[in-house]
């Protein structure tokens, strides 16, 4: 049955930005509201090993997002599994219609909804989706035990990526347009240093080919983006790594954004362009987009929520 739910603070999203606001706005006593979306936990529950969380040399990326979604409701935040699918910001209290069926209304909300993998766009992508392509080394890796799989991109996540996926397959390949890495240093090292990995600079993905009946990938085609040359590399994985888009389609018609849909925020602030909106972590950030950076902003985007409905009174 629908019913209407009416909190102070509607936090959307369940990353470390999303926990984070939510411990903030627990202890100013704003009784806050968080729900989850499709991804309790956001992007790190898709990883392995996060070895840059102050406090843990080491830690599962899935068990830290636990660890905050306990702390969380521990604070005092009312953590609801449902998925917001769409968001009126254009009169106060905001309202927010979720999947179940439940209306929530807000006095103040932060966006938390992070980000999502980018693809190519390719028909060829499209057709083995889930049949051979896939975004998620971590989710499918295992399935290409002693197999030999491609990763495209040459960012961290391509090259975490790849090295996870050395612990199946029997050779990965990295296929990236450029011959410099986007990764930090330490792990280009491993990369490079890992003889199951091979990288293959200067190309670009043209089509992913295989079989239909089963739908299976065979291999990739790439394309010399110097020479223009073709060639055929034989893989039954492909694993597209080229990075995230921001996760703005509620509001990407009702507040400013840029850079591809990144909502805009006043500097050194998470205000966005509606007054009683605030944004935090990977939907904002187009340039560190890192757990530790997505909390600090979860932490602004609770206190000025704060001093927002405080002002009000
Ligand atoms: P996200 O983690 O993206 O979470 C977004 C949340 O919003 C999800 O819970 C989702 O369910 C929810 N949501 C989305 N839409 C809706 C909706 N309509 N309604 C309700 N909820 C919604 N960073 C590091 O610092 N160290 C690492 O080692 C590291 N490893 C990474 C490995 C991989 C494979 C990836 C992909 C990223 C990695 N990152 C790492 C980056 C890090 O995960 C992100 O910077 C961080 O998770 C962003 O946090 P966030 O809270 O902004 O959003
Ligand atoms: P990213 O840093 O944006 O890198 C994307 C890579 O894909 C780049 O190398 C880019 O090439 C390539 N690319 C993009 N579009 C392409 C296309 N159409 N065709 C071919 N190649 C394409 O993305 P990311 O690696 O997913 O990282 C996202 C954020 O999460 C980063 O801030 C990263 O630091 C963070 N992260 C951190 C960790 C960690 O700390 N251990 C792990 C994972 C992710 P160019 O280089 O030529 O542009």
């Amino acid at each position: 049955m629908s019913e209407t739910h009416h909190t102070r603070v509607l936090i959307i999203g369940s990353g470390p930005a999303g926990y984070t606001a939510g411990v903030y706005a627990s202890r100013a006593m704003l009784e806050p509201t968080l729900v989850q979306g499709i991804q309790p936990g956001g992007q790190l529950t898709i990883t392995t090993e996060v070895e840059n969380w102050p406090g843990h040399a080491e830690v599962q990326g899935p068990d830290l997002m636990i660890q905050m979604e306990e702390h969380a409701r521990a604070a005092g935040t009312n953590i609801i599994a449902d998925h917001i699918a769409s968001l009126d910001l254009s009169k106060r209290p905001f309202t927010a219609l979720g999947d179940t069926g439940t209306t929530y209304t807000a006095d103040a909300v932060i966006l938390a909804t992070g980000a999502q993998a980018r693809w190519l766009g390719m028909d060829t992508e499209d057709k083995f989706k889930g049949f051979g392509v896939s975004a998620c080394a971590t989710c499918d890796g295992f399935f290409y035990r002693g197999q030999d799989v491609v990763v495209i991109g040459g960012g961290n996540t391509a090259v975490e990526e790849a090295l996870f996926l050395t612990n199946f397959a029997s050779k990965v390949t990295l296929i990236h347009r450029r011959d410099e890495l986007r990764s930090e240093k330490i792990l280009e090292k491993r990369l490079l240093d890992n003889p199951k990995i091979e990288p293959l600079w200067f190309n670009e993905l043209e089509e992913v080919y295989g079989t239909d009946m089963p739908l299976g990938v065979e291999g990739v085609r790439v394309r010399n983006v110097k020479t223009g040359e073709i060639t055929d590399i034989p893989c039954k994985g492909v694993f597209i790594a080229i990075g995230h888009a921001p996760a703005s389609e509620l509001v990407i018609d009702q507040m400013e954004t840029h850079m591809g849909g990144y909502v805009v925020t006043k500097p050194d602030s998470t205000e966005t362009s509606i007054p009683g909106a605030f944004a935090a972590g990977d939907i904002t950030d187009y340039k560190y987009r890192q757990a530790v950076t997505s909390a600090g902003m979860g932490c602004m985007a609770a206190l000025e929520a704060e001093r927002f409905l405080a002002a009000e009174k």
